[in-house]
């Protein structure tokens, strides 16, 4: 069993805390792998080592920045098959599944190949006589990432490639239950061109994460998992005086309007129920059907797609779905499951006995007539576990969607434009689909939910990504050097400025 290294300024290291990580597939439910975390002083090393990395990178230009992102472009794609294994063996998605999150990833880095045209600033002549103002984005300096299990290669591309494309140096928080895709993403980047320091990755728990948030060396954390975690570490790195943006959990909508096409209706909820064994933040986890007769129908033409799933191992042929990421992952959602049956939800679909024996899987469920106050509707599950709100009218349903804690994604399936505009004006979340289940943002926009599913005001990637990585700077000047006023002491309007 090869044992998993950190990567700090260029080197392969071993972890000094007190921690073990044992890496499962979850698909067989066995080791696969073993790690010994980074703990807070080997955090401390790879902070050290992108601070002194700082002052070189932020020097080189932004062209060649972007030169380095157009290697790293190629040897992704060279090595998608590669990355996409090592992504399903400790995740357990798909292998298609895993082929399109590294390529969402390398879209990102595709984005960035642009940096020179991102970091382009604005520029006014003659302000006042003789005098031009323009701005610059300036990089922050070390910017840290913390990142989930659900994508291992998706999510810590969103952030590492922008920010370094802006002339920052980054430390990667890689979540310990799947770090292997990770690790084998920078070890390409490095291969790509990219000195020694400018990314470091490390694997590790609270210890890791409190060395981030408490060194003064770090300028930026960006963190992605769930709301707990992200609401201490949004508050405790505000209060360390660091730019925080926080993307957390979810809990995505979608509403069913009776003059929705019932077939595109239900390939979009099993495609995005189950895809992924719902271990997306954009996950669709309710529907609301808007009147009886649509939620009978979506029930008796859903059912049976779901009930048919193939559910299994991500190396077996034709398997659409499967397992979870952990046993205690499985158990927590297998709880769920019973409390949405004491809670009197209907399970019109208990997939429970339908899975492999061995390995972390749970079976594809159904809920029928679930209400506000049951802990399958309020809480994120995150897994294969569907509900269906049933609502008498199109206002009802917006209420629902807007009243609930999370504000991640939310979908409409209509015809009709007047209500899809509505809903797209109304509804409280950051990213909104209409007859598109997952309204997951192209990397030149920028993906983020509100409510509690992000703490901070910046999105990530796309141009808010190149905000949040770079600080503005606005000059004012005055050239020829020579001219004189004579000392002024008090403001004047934009046109006499001095
Ligand atoms: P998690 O919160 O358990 O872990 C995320 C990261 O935080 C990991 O790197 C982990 O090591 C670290 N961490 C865990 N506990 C910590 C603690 N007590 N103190 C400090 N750091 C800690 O999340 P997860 O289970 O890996 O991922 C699933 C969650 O992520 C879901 O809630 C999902 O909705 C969310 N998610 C959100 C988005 C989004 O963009 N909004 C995207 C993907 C996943």
């Amino acid at each position: 069993m090869t044992k998993l290294q950190h990567i700090i300024n260029g080197a392969k290291v071993n972890g000094t805390s007190d921690s073990i990580f044992e890496i499962y597939n979850p698909s067989t439910g066995k080791i696969v792998t073993k790690m010994q975390g980074a703990g807070s002083e080997d955090v401390k090393k790879a902070i050290d080592a992108a601070h002194d990395a700082f002052e070189g990178w932020k020097k080189v230009s932004p062209s060649m920045r972007a030169q380095i992102m157009f290697n790293y472009r190629d040897l992704l794609n060279k090595n998608l098959y590669e990355l996409a294994e090592l992504i399903s063996r400790e995740h357990g998605k798909t292998l298609a599944d895993a082929k399109g999150e590294v390529l969402r990833g390398l879209e990102v880095v595709e984005f960035c190949t642009s940096i020179n045209s991102h970091l382009k600033s604005d520029f006014t002549a003659d302000v006042s006589s003789s005098i031009d103002s323009y701005n610059l984005r300036q990089p922050l300096g070390v910017c840290a990432g913390i990142t989930p299990f659900n994508f291992p290669a998706m999510v810590p591309m969103w952030m590492y490639p922008v920010a370094i494309a802006c002339g920052n140096t980054f430390v990667l928080k890689l979540s310990e239950r799947d770090p292997s895709c990770g690790l084998r993403l920078t070890e390409l980047m490095a291969e790509a061109g990219l000195p020694d320091g400018v990314l470091n990755t490390v694997v590790g728990d609270k210890e890791a994460v409190d060395e981030i948030l408490h060194n003064p060396k770090v300028a930026a954390v960006s963190f992605v998992g769930s709301t707990s975690v992200g609401e201490y570490i949004y508050q405790e790195g505000c209060s360390n005086n660091k730019r925080v943006q926080a993307l957390c959990g979810a809990k995505n909508h979608m509403i069913v309007m009776p003059d929705a096409s019932l077939d595109q209706s239900c390939e979009a909820i099993l495609g995005a129920a189950y895809g992924s064994a719902g271990e997306r933040c954009m996950a669709i986890s309710v529907v609301v059907a808007v009147g009886n007769e649509i939620a009978d129908r979506i029930v008796e033409q859903l059912t049976p797609m779901v009930k048919s799933l193939k559910i299994g191992a991500f190396d077996e042929d034709g398997v659409e779905m499967g397992p979870v990421i952990t046993k205690q992952s499985q158990e927590n959602i297998n709880n769920y499951i019973n409390q949405g049956i004491d809670q009197g939800a209907k399970l019109v679909l208990d997939g429970r006995d339908n899975i492999p024996k061995e390995g972390f899987y749970v079976g594809a469920c159904i809920f029928d007539k679930v209400t506000k106050d049951m802990s399958i509707y309020t809480d994120e599950i995150f897994g294969p576990v569907l509900s269906i709100v049933r609502v008498e009218n199109y206002e009802e349903a917006l209420d629902l969607v807007n009243k609930h804690e999370y504000g991640n994604g939310a979908a409409i399936f209509t015809r009709d434009g007047d209500t899809a505009r509505h809903f797209t004006m109304n509804v409280e979340a950051g990213m909104a689909g209409v007859n598109v289940p997952i309204p997951v943002p192209v990397a030149m926009h920028s993906f983020g939910g509100w409510k509690r599913s992000l703490f901070g005001s910046s999105s990530i990637h796309g141009m808010e990504g190149v905000r949040f990585y770079t600080k503005l700077k606005t000059i004012t000047s005055r050239w020829p050097s020579g001219i004189r006023k004579g000392a002024q002491f008090h403001f004047e309007g934009g046109k006499n400025a001095s």
